[in-house]
């Protein structure tokens, strides 16, 4: 005969041995669900779980709208799906409902008895409902939404146990829908800081480009008119060619900041003489130039030497450090821009007899933001930021700057660059 309690054991054990079955089940469906990062696909994903864990013929999640306070029905099982997605399920009166507003499960074994049920979704899809367990899905105690699971396959009774088993994934799910709906945030705030960003350049610049060429006739024809005049007359075109020449260090600064964000991405390369290049630039300082009663030499061969450049970047790195040579150089002294083809590369020189740069500086100057001189001390306008977009410029295309300089003698910045590949 055998001992009752070793019959009871082996009940027990048969129990758990279901139990933990079930679990792993959930946590292997569990993972599938947590591997979506998308809300749609996820909530499909909850549903095929319910279905397969609960052994019922239909699932379907709903979620409290935050606005209205309904519930709505987010992903339903496939065979109904279309027909009652739309439907809003009243909080009060309905079986999710009450789920809902209790935060309680509910085991409903005949559905048709209980005037909570509602027809309507039926009716819509011609789906029979019979049995229904319904669960709440709660993110830190507030109830997001409900899981209902409908008619346990092969006829058999819902149980508790189904209950139970739902609850958890009910759980996981609230969790899951809460990441998706946060990395859903979070790639609009990315997409729209990004089509912000997108303006912001766009305006910089179309500004830049607007500002620029009035601000050259403004400091061309100031550059005349002091030449013409004398006494008080001078002493205020002397105000007006200031105020022009710090607007146009500002312009520059812009357009920098605007180059440190847009890289290589934008490189649209032609085959270009640097005497071009070398024209450009000059043409971009000379009335700053002249202004401070500067004298530009150039000195470039006949023969062209071509690049394969970028124009607008490159001429960006030549006006840069020409406006630093303006700019460190004092009043009435002499720059100069040379362009000579050297060991199979084409070298730009462009060189000054100004305050030149204490040799302990001289790797640091390239560093953004860097300046000799602090800006609490500064002498001279700028944001540090020009000899980093020069080094950045000549980079992208394969090229490097070097540096020469003597405190109170003057500094020579060369750019090195490829030749152009014979076509
Ligand atoms: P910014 O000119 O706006 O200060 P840059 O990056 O162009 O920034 O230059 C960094 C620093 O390098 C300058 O502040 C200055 O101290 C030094 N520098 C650059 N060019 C020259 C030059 N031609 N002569 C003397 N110092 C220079």
């Amino acid at each position: 005969m055998q001992d009752p309690r070793e019959s009871m054991y082996k009940e027990r054990i048969r129990e758990m041995e279901t139990r933990i079955s079930a679990l792993e089940r959930v946590i292997k469906l569990v993972q599938v669900i947590n591997s979506k990062l998308e809300l749609s696909p996820l909530l499909d994903t909850i549903v095929q779980v319910a279905t397969q864990l609960t052994d019922t013929e239909s699932a379907s999640v709903m979620l409290i709208d935050k606005e209205t306070g309904e519930l709505r029905f987010e992903a339903v099982s496939s065979q109904i799906s279309a027909t009652i997605k739309p439907v809003a399920v009243p909080m009060e009166g309905s079986i999710a409902g009450a789920v809902a507003q209790e935060a309680k499960p509910l085991l409903i074994r005949d559905a048709r008895s209980d005037p909570r049920w509602c027809q309507n979704v039926d009716q819509a899809s011609g789906f029979v409902t019979r049995s229904i367990i319904a669960v709440p899905m709660t993110l830190h105690e507030e109830v997001i939404g409900v899981v209902e699971a409908v008619n346990k396959r092969y006829g058999e009774e819902m149980s508790w146990d189904d209950v139970e088993t739902l609850s958890k994934l009910a759980a996981q799910a609230a969790i899951a829908i809460n990441n998706a709906r946060l990395v859903a945030e979070l790639q609009q705030a990315y997409d729209e800081l990004n089509e912000l960003d997108q303006l912001k350049s766009d305006f910089i610049s179309i500004a830049a480009h607007e500002l620029r060429t009035p601000l050259s006739l403004i400091l061309g024809y100031v550059n005349f008119l002091r030449e013409d005049t004398s006494g008080r007359a001078r002493e205020q075109i002397e105000v007006v060619l200031q105020s022009a020449m710090r607007l146009k260090s500002l312009i520059d600064d812009m357009v920098n900041l605007q180059e440190v964000d847009s890289g290589a991405a934008a490189l649209e390369l032609e085959r270009l003489p640097v005497q071009e290049l070398v024209q450009a630039g000059i043409t971009e300082i000379k009335y700053i130039a002249a202004a401070k009663e500067q004298t530009i030499s150039v000195s470039v061969p006949e023969q062209l030497i071509v690049v394969d450049a970028d124009r607008g970047k490159l001429t960006l790195a030549m006006v840069n450090l020409l406006s630093n040579a303006v700019k460190f150089t004092g009043h009435g002294q002499r720059i100069g821009i040379r362009a000579e083809e050297r060991n199979g590369t084409a070298q730009i020189t462009v060189w000054d007899t100004g305050v030149g740069i204490p040799p302990e500086q001289i790797d640091r100057i390239f560093d953004r933001f860097y300046q000799v001189e602090t800006s609490l001390v500064r002498r001279f306008e700028g944001m540090g930021l020009g000899l980093s977009i020069v080094r950045e410029m000549v980079e992208l295309h394969h090229g490097q700057v070097q540096v020469q300089s003597q405190p109170g003698k003057g500094s020579a910045f060369t750019l090195i660059l490829p030749l152009a590949q014979p076509a």
